[in-house]
């Protein structure tokens, strides 16, 4: 990938950059960093950041359905794979989860996970991936 490639910026405190496939880092995928996000994601985020004050840290973004298959649990259909879907770590807001996920609902946030257990909260746009033929292929489709 070109070092221009998605450094800008998809929010004021986020580059595109930080939503981008992360499985070349693991070696499980050869996607160069693909990347799809979901405006409305891009501007809950924001609201997160606004309200939390602080920089937040991605631990995961968009992925590609290679670099998400080789994730133990993680659905085939995951919102990941559609960019509708963040996990915000909590890791230097002074945050638990159950505060970062309360102020993700409150941002607008549809679908919230909370993993405390690795410190994260899985924030998406989108309430549920409609499954049917055209459109699971769609969300699967390496760009
Ligand atoms: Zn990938
Ligand atoms: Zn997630």
């Amino acid at each position: 990938m070109n070092k221009h490639q998605n450094r800008f910026k998809s929010s004021e405190n986020f580059m595109l950059s930080e939503h981008q496939c992360q499985g070349e880092r693991y070696g499980t995928c050869k996607c160069g960093g693909a990347v799809k996000m979901d405006e409305r994601l891009a501007t809950i985020e924001q609201k997160i950041r606004d309200r939390v004050g602080k920089p937040l840290t991605k631990t995961s973004g968009y992925r590609c359905w290679e670099h998400n298959a080789s994730i133990k649990g993680a659905s085939p259909i995951s919102q990941h794979v559609a960019g509708t879907a963040s996990d915000i770590s909590v890791e230097g807001t002074g945050l638990t989860v159950d505060q970062l996920a309360e102020i993700a609902k409150e941002c607008g946030a549809v679908r919230i996970g909370k993993y405390p257990n690795n410190g994260f909260v899985h924030t998406s746009c989108e309430e549920q991936i409609k499954v049917n033929g055209d459109v699971a292929a769609d969300t699967w489709t390496i760009l």
